[in-house]
């Protein structure tokens, strides 16, 4: 008996297991047509000055359309591309068409929008990647002081010495630099000091607790305090109540990013809201 109970939990995990490789197998061989099939597509939403409901910038997510299946979600697929390699390309596709639409953005008057892109750290740490992203950046005549690169926290400190002097030079370049997910990866005070970075992104996990977990309210309460005492600018990420706003307002934070704010949506939907919505500095 208990064999046989043995013997069909093994089955039931090995099927579980050749179903998630037929999956990843199945995914791979679908990105590495997804660009010449045209299947990305981006999405932008909105950062917001959560106190006057302001524009400031926009962060720029990844869609794939797969041909049998529909959207595909970026924490399905991006791993893939980042183990593969295929980040790279698809990665200088995402921040072409990203500049390219920040430029009509701010030819149709938003001149001020800052356009925020997530690089994963494969790219980061791409020999040609500085290079790569100057030549995006003259090729399509966005200037580099309203782009933002967005580099999580856990795998940049993870890879801190080869980080350090790129984050630099992308940096004296005008480059804004964006601490992503903060809070969930192995940031050290002293990596903080000298970090080149103009952002924080508090992130989502801590930002949900804030109303009902005294703690996450401390640990966020904390991290707007450092990171205004840094000179950092700060967003609370994954915002999805009127609650949540004015609690993040009492504990000084200025800016978010969230449902509640804006869904991601497509460029001409965005362009709507831009309308009467930017930040006039
Ligand atoms: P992220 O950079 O932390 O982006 C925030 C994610 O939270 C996005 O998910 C966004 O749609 C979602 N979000 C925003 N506000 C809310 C909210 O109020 N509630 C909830 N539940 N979710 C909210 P998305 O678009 O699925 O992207 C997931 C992750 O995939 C991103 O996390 C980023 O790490 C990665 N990703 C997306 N696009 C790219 C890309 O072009 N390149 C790279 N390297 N990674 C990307
Ligand atoms: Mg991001
Ligand atoms: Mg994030
Ligand atoms: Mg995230």
């Amino acid at each position: 008996q208990a064999k046989e109970v043995g013997r069909n939990t093994y089955q039931f995990f090995t099927e579980q297991r050749d179903g998630k490789m037929e999956r990843r197998l199945n995914l791979e061989h679908g990105l590495r047509k997804a660009l010449a099939n045209d299947e990305f597509f981006l999405v932008y939403q909105p950062l917001v000055q959560i106190d006057t409901k302001k524009i400031a910038g926009v962060e720029v997510l990844l869609r794939w359309k797969k041909e049998d299946e529909g959207i595909i979600s970026p924490a399905e697929f991006i791993p893939i591309t980042e183990e593969t390699g295929m980040i790279i390309t698809i990665g200088d596709w995402v921040l072409k068409n990203a500049c390219l639409q920040g430029v009509k953005w701010h030819r149709n008057g938003f001149q001020d929008l800052l356009i925020s892109v997530n690089i994963s750290v494969r790219q980061l740490l791409e020999e040609t990647f500085i290079e790569r992203v100057e030549s995006i950046l003259s090729e399509t005549g966005f200037p580099a002081s309203s782009l933002e690169l967005e580099i999580t926290e856990s795998t940049t400190m993870q890879n801190m010495n080869e980080a350090l002097p790129i984050l630099i030079r992308l940096r004296e370049k005008g480059i804004r630099i964006s601490v992503d997910d903060f809070g969930t990866g192995y940031s050290s005070l002293t990596y903080l000091r000298q970090l080149p970075v103009d952002t924080l992104k508090i992130d989502k996990l801590f930002v949900d607790d804030i109303l009902t977990d005294l703690k996450a309210g401390a640990i966020v309460k904390t991290i707007i305090d450092m990171g205004h005492n840094l000179d950092f600018c700060v967003i609370a990420e994954g915002i999805e109540s009127c609650k949540q706003i004015e609690f993040l307002l009492e504990l000084g934070c200025l800016y978010g990013q969230g449902y509640h704010l804006y869904k991601p949506l497509l460029a001409d939907d965005l362009e709507i809201h831009l309308q009467n919505n930017m930040v006039i500095n």
